[in-house]
């Protein structure tokens, strides 16, 4: 499945959406050679190439999804009505000490094969389910097996999570150190490494200062989660770490949602990035709101991030979809949290919000190099939606359509590193996990031993062995 099919691919007369400033939009052709993208423009031959014909489709890179937890993979689905207490009850306190290994390689399987499907060829894997070592192996297998380009970001154990956060004193896991060493020591590769650190937000500053030092001495990208609710506003997280003169262009701050605009102007002013995730913010009280419009006005430009599949969809449309919808509703009047002199918030659009979910995403991964646009020189990591699809057409403006109403269904060509993973609308290499998954889930649940949800309600019309 991971093997370049074919060394030369042509795609033809698609609508590129480029996502790179000096080529913008336009109706053309791109080669790959070598799993790379070698050229970009009009009437492109080359006979010793696979022809793909694009037509009638918009080409897009990649989308990149800077912020999931993709060892919940298999627990998709579970209650979108949570509150972000019981989200923490349930998944991670409740859940969490009782993954597996096998568990984790499986969640990440199923959380990297739904992001292929809906044409996210790049997650950025926030794995706080690092209960051991062997989980950490597990989860990183997983990234290779399933195709995706991943930034698998270490973070820490599930087990005895209350230890782990909000004042913690235990420092990161000493285990990121051998991954770096002797399993993802390499920058260039499909799956990299990256540090998920709890930051002054989740642990004494003393301890944030030691987890930095490290993440830092071992050459690591490092995220953090801040801004999370009424804690984050407490906490005031960046503006600890600006004073401590530890902010750096080497971070990635997730959620924001109750950063000041101050804070948020911190992480502006060092070159840092942000990663919205806005179908969780939007759905799970206790968060806040997506802080997307702000994070605009203080000169950032946001990346797009899926959170956990247990209570949103793990797809990029929904998650723009999502930004937008808060920011109407705050046009509208709506006043979260933070928001402040509406009037003069600056707004995003289609364009805007494509860019966030491609390039920025890049760029909030450390990656914009190597994917992200359309530009030669970089990895193939490609993506074709069908607008002539009966949800799309007559597709008269091509981004607002596919922020409008285009879906993973949409999505017939998906390419990582040229290698293709998804043609004619199915995804490639026999991939079925659903037995794998729903085994999976049984045995966390079985150990875990609180009921899982929906199950009364299966019985009520099916019977009680009833699973799927
Ligand atoms: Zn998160």
């Amino acid at each position: 499945m991971n093997k370049p099919l074919n060394k030369r691919i042509l795609i033809k007369g698609a609508y590129i959406l480029s996502q790179d400033d000096e080529r913008g939009e336009f109706v053309g052709d791109v080669l790959v050679v070598n799993g790379k993208i070698a050229d970009v423009g009009f009437g492109l031959q080359d006979d010793d190439a696979t022809t793909i014909d694009g037509t009638g489709h918009a080409l897009l890179p990649g989308f990149i999804d800077t912020h999931r937890h993709a060892w919940q993979g298999a627990l998709r689905g579970l209650d979108p009505s949570w509150t972000y207490a019981e989200y923490r009850d349930h998944v991670q306190i409740g859940l969490g000490p009782h993954l597996e290994p096998e568990d984790v390689r499986v969640g990440n399987l199923a959380a990297g094969l739904m992001s292929l499907d809906a044409g996210v060829t790049t997650v950025r894997d926030e794995s706080h389910i690092m209960n051991s070592p062997a989980h950490a192996d597990a989860a990183i297998a997983a990234h290779w097996e399933s195709g995706i380009r991943s930034v698998f970001a270490y973070g820490w154990p599930s087990t005895e999570a209350e230890s782990w956060q909000f004042g913690s004193v235990r420092t990161h896991p000493a285990d990121i150190r051998r991954i770096r060493e002797t399993v993802l020591s390499d920058d260039s590769a499909r799956v990299t490494l990256a540090a998920m650190l709890r930051g002054p937000e989740l642990s004494t500053m003393e301890v944030a200062t030691q987890d930095i030092q490290l993440a830092r001495d071992l050459g690591l990208q490092i995220s953090m989660h801040v801004g999370l609710g009424e804690w984050g506003i407490k906490q005031a997280a960046v503006r600890k770490l600006h004073d401590a003169g530890l902010l750096g262009p080497d971070m990635l701050f997730v959620h924001g949602c109750t950063s000041t605009d101050e804070e948020l102007r911190m992480i502006a002013d060092v070159g840092a990035q942000v990663s919205v995730a806005s179908s969780i913010e939007a759905f799970m009280p206790g968060l806040g709101q997506p802080a997307t419009n702000r994070m605009v006005a203080a000169g950032l430009r946001p990346s797009l991030s899926l959170d956990v599949e247990t209570s949103a969809a793990g797809d990029l449309f929904g998650a723009m979809r999502a930004a937008l919808v808060y920011q109407q509703l705050v046009r509208a009047g709506a006043t979260g949290l933070m928001e402040r002199d509406l009037e003069t918030l600056p707004t995003f659009d289609s364009r805007d919000l494509l860019a966030f979910a491609t390039i920025n995403g890049a760029k909030a991964c450390g990656i914009d190099d190597r994917t992200g646009s359309i530009t030669p020189g970089k990895e193939a990591d490609l993506i074709m939606i069908r607008l002539t699809d009966s949800n799309l057409l007559p597709a008269t403006d091509i981004a607002a359509t596919i922020v409008t109403a285009a879906h993973a269904g949409n999505v017939t060509y998906v390419m990582v590193a040229g290698t293709v993973v998804k043609s004619d609308g199915f995804l490639r290499g026999g991939h079925s996990i659903a037995e794998l998954a729903s085994e999976s889930r049984d045995r966390i649940y079985s150990r875990a031993g609180i009921p899982m949800p929906g199950v009364q309600h299966r019985r009520m019309v099916s019977s009680p062995e009833a699973r799927y």
